[in-house]
């Protein structure tokens, strides 16, 4: 089996680069390419072609323009990555029969009311990202290809940026945070996604009826603030020195931010657990593993 990787050097597309590893050839490109293919989805036409070019059975997109509230200001640079590339992407797919795997965002979702929304909900983003994200899968469900697209949240991982390393990294600097405690939703690891993307790929492949959209975020729930505080006490555990003395809860309000950001991002993840028979684990287990590693412990 052939796949090809975009964006093989972002929190998801590192750990994809391990978990593909084990399915086939994988030729794994970020935005400066490689040889004459093109990995860049500013370049949307050269994607195409490098599609056919190396006509691969599996794309798999961890590509994605991820500065959320940049994206505020930078709304065309946003829409060409997150929407314009991924409908060539999926023309592409379509046009040699391969199967595209892609993700895509809670922040699809305008997060109101307290229950996880469900595949089917409606999809009404607050801010440019998630109107992006949103067009973008749009697009590959008119492209008439095979796909599959995993909706998650909270990544993080040991390699790239993310809440988990900040919070770490400001808890050996700073004797007091303010996090906020009114955004509900799941952490996931990087790690968690890129295994559960390998295993789905391979039942996709012999069971075409399995393509369509799917929840993938770890089991249970939690706020930034329970979260951080969860981070604090597994790196206390592990005898960090923190300079950390003192952590307040505070509304979205008093952090106002250049994007608007969902209150309620609990996804439903019962689909996928159901379709590929994987058990999605509570978050904090990845949260425990990362912190080990992220301290070097
Ligand atoms: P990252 O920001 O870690 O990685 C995104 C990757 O996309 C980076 O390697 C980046 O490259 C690359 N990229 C950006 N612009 C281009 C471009 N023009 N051409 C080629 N590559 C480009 O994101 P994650 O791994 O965390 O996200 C993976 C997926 O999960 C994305 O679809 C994202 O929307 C989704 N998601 C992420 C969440 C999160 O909390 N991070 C939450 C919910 C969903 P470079 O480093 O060179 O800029």
């Amino acid at each position: 089996m052939k796949i090809l990787l975009l964006g093989k050097n972002g929190q998801v597309g590192w750990e994809l680069q391990r978990s593909l590893a084990p399915l086939g050839e994988v030729i794994s490109l970020d935005r400066n390419g490689l040889d004459q293919w093109c990995g860049d989805l500013s370049q949307p036409d050269q994607v195409y072609q490098t599609i056919l070019d190396i006509s691969p059975d599996v794309v798999v997109n961890a590509s994605a323009y991820t500065a959320v509230d940049l994206a505020e200001t930078e709304k065309n640079a946003a829409d060409m990555v997150n929407h314009r590339a991924v409908q060539k992407i999926a023309e592409a797919c379509a046009q040699i029969k391969a199967l595209l795997l892609h993700y895509s965002t809670d922040y699809v979702f305008d997060g109101d009311g307290t229950s996880a929304f469900t595949e089917s909900d409606l999809l009404k983003p607050l801010n440019v990202y998630g109107q992006t994200k949103a067009l973008g899968e749009q697009a590959i469900q008119n492209a008439q290809c095979n796909y599959l697209i995993f909706r998650t949240s909270w990544v993080f991982a040991q390699k790239g940026k993310n809440f988990l390393k900040t919070m770490l990294a400001l808890a050996q600097q700073r004797e007091e945070l303010s996090i906020i405690d009114d955004q509900i939703g799941a952490p996931t690891s990087a790690e968690l996604i890129a295994d559960v993307s390998a295993h789905a790929i391979i039942h996709t492949l012999r069971d075409p009826s399995k393509t369509g959209i799917y929840h993938l975020v770890a089991s249970g729930e939690t706020s930034w603030f329970e979260y951080a505080n969860y981070i604090f006490q597994q790196a206390q555990n592990l005898g960090a020195d923190l300079a950390l003395k003192k952590v307040n809860a505070i509304p979205t309000k008093a952090y106002p931010t250049p994007a608007k950001r969902p209150h309620n991002s609990r996804l439903n993840n019962q689909k996928i657990q159901h379709t590929f028979q994987v058990c999605l684990p509570d978050w904090k287990l990845h949260v425990q593993r990362t912190v080990i590693e992220v301290l070097g412990k």
